[in-house]
């Protein structure tokens, strides 16, 4: 039985990684996030982390030989042995060539989930988003719109990423215009199965979840492998 990768591809702010660990729930599939692998070598202040702490605050992209380094290494690792949900990567065409060669020669299935997402959405979305500095679990806004103040799980105060800030954000988006979109048309061509995604669709995150769990099921299973 082959192994299977999603990619999750969509703007900063999309909802990839709550999407992705809905996905890693559903389907048991390896959570990768390019995007939390390099925060944790910033917080751990070894030699990556000091070596990108600047760019990521800054809302630039890491160059693709380090992110292209740590995906290879992940996804030989024994949790992905069955499939691994790709998010936040490839964000260049040159991370896709690299990444689709190494799918190839691996024989993995590669389904493309694209959220789409208004970007005025994204801007409101991310000026509330908060994440706990302790177990790092993201917060949108509550009911009422605001910012969540403390973490639900360890009481401790949450706090805005440095990549939120609005003109950081501009600069993310425009970074995802510029070097990411064309990841897109290079998938299509490669010939992987994409799937459109409604990522601002009534329900919420869960409601979202259960059609492209649904989805990805059904292409599971078309390509002969049942999950
Ligand atoms: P994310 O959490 O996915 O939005 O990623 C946060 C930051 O990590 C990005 O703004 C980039 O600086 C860096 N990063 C994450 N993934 C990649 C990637 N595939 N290529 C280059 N830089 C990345």
């Amino acid at each position: 039985m082959s192994q299977v990768c999603l990619v999750l591809f969509g703007a900063p702010g999309s909802g990839k990684g709550t999407q992705a660990k809905l996905l890693n729930k559903a389907l048991s599939l390896a959570h990768i996030s390019t995007g939390d692998m390099l925060r944790e070598s910033v917080q751990r202040g070894d030699e990556l982390g000091q070596k990108v702490k600047a760019i990521l605050a800054s809302g630039a992209l890491v160059s693709d030989e380090i992110v292209n380094a740590l995906v290879a290494e992940r996804i030989g690792r024994p949790d992905c042995a069955q499939g691994f949900i790709l998010d936040g990567y490839p964000r260049t065409v040159n991370q896709a060539k690299i990444v689709s060669q190494m799918l190839n020669e691996r024989g993995v299935r590669v389904l493309v989930v694209h959220l789409k997402v208004d970007y005025n959405v994204i801007v409101d979305r991310l000026a509330v988003r908060r994440q706990c500095p302790v177990c790092k679990t993201v917060y949108g806004a509550t009911e009422a719109g605001l910012p969540v103040m403390k973490c639900s799980a360890d009481g401790a105060d949450v706090a805005i990423r440095d990549d939120d800030r609005p003109e950081v954000v501009r600069q993310r988006l425009q970074n995802y215009d510029n070097q990411t979109a064309p990841v897109l048309a290079f998938c299509v061509e490669a010939g992987y199965a994409c799937l459109d995604v409604d990522g601002d669709a009534p329900g919420g995150p869960e409601k979202i979840s259960e059609g492209v769990v649904a989805s990805v099921r059904k292409f599971l299973s078309s390509s002969g492998q049942g999950a």
